[in-house]
């Protein structure tokens, strides 16, 4: 089992109750850094379960070198179920920040000209955001729909040479041609950008359609990156479907129904039907669905909520929170997989919080491995498997 001081050997516990550490991180392949940079963690929660709260405090040289890293630091803060997944996860940052920011002495003179003229091609007013030292810059793209999209570019000290780390909100479906030193740099960038962007007018439009006139419960928060929405249908049911970005008006692979079988069965016969009236590639996926399940969906300005969700009926969630394994993120927990079978009701649960709750009363009964039991809510038999 790791520690903290095998990550950190200067860092040591600075009181009895282990909610404080303080000393000096040890940054290999530094470059004229100073190598041993002084930090010091404190308010650890000591529920263990998350540091959540802790305060880092830190040298000059060392926020200067985290500067622009305080949200992912805190996140990673929030994920960290103890102090040594904490200090791996900050040798992480340090490390990527060592290799993208350029070394105290100032890269060749080429760096610079280079890139001011880079900057003129692209043009200076769609540059949303530059870092002081030049190792990083934001560009902005505006689309067609006037969607604004910035792409997040950082320049390690060798480049050109070397390929800049570019993140944008694309799906990961989409490919962009490899970084080929000695090309136009940043121009070819963002012209590749552009174009994959301008490729994707349409499934945004689609996917913004679905936002807009659909209830959409998953993702809670969707990106331009996110193709997959999971979107409510009534009666505790739900649809996940998937588009494809290069041909979102087809009939999505992915199309999924979820939630009691009572409330799904009818909608599954409906699509599947759709033999008889077959996914019209000409219209928007939120108007075939309409078509083919012969319903309006619903939106959060027509139902109440409490028919929506598809919510686990027992603990209100709709994924069950998984524990995270260790030095990874937490799992999407599973979704209800249990239904009440009478159809007035056909409220879901997860298997896991219904077995608990019928193992919890008098009134059930066990039988080789199933649980016989009332549903929490309409009081019919309701049965789940024992383990
Ligand atoms: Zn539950
Ligand atoms: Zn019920």
């Amino acid at each position: 089992m790791t520690t903290p001081a095998e990550i950190f050997p200067l860092v040591v516990p600075a009181n009895e109750d282990g909610t404080a550490f303080e000393g000096f991180l040890t940054l290999p392949k530094a470059g004229s850094l100073r190598t041993a940079l002084w930090m010091r963690l404190s308010d650890v929660p000591l529920s263990h379960k998350s540091l959540q709260g802790a305060k880092l405090e830190c040298s000059r040289e060392l926020s200067d070198l985290l500067e622009g890293c305080e949200d992912t630091i805190e996140a990673r803060m929030g994920d960290s179920p103890d102090v040594t997944s904490f200090f791996l996860e900050l040798r992480n940052i340090l490390d990527k920040l060592l290799r993208f920011r350029p070394p105290l002495e100032p890269p060749p003179s080429s760096f610079y000209t280079g890139l001011i003229s880079e900057i003129d091609d692209v043009g200076w007013e769609r540059l949303d955001w530059l870092c002081l030292n030049l190792s990083a810059l934001h560009i902005r793209i505006c689309d067609a729909a006037g969607r604004d999209h910035i792409l997040k570019v950082q320049l390690p000290a060798a480049y050109p040479e070397a390929a800049p780390l570019v993140t944008a909100q694309l799906p990961e479906q989409v490919k962009l041609p490899p970084w080929q030193p000695g090309s136009s740099g940043l121009q070819d960038l963002v012209r590749h950008h552009e174009l994959a962007i301008a490729s994707l007018q349409d499934l945004w439009a689609c996917l913004e359609d679905l936002d807009r006139e659909a209830w959409v419960l998953e993702p809670e928060k969707p990106t331009r990156a996110d193709v997959s929405r999971r979107i409510a249908l009534g009666g505790h049911c739900s649809l996940l479907l998937e588009l494809d970005p290069e041909r979102p008006r087809t009939r999505p692979a992915e199309l999924r129904l979820l939630g009691s079988e009572a409330a799904a069965a009818p909608m599954r016969a409906r699509l599947r039907a759709a033999d008889a009236a077959p996914w019209d590639a000409s219209m928007l996926p939120r108007e075939n669905l309409e078509r083919l399940l012969q319903m309006k969906l619903p939106t959060r300005a027509t139902s109440a909520p409490d028919d929506i969700s598809g919510d686990c009926c027992i603990c209100y969630a709709y994924r069950l929170p998984t524990e995270p394994a260790v030095g990874g993120a937490a799992s999407l927990g599973e979704a209800p997989d249990q239904s009440c079978g009478n159809p007035r009701c056909a409220r879901p649960f997860h298997g896991r919080c219904l077995r608990e709750w019928l193992q919890a009363l008098p009134t059930s009964r066990r039988s080789f491995n199933t649980i016989f039991g009332e549903c929490p809510y309409c009081s019919q038999p309701i049965t789940v498997t024992a383990s």
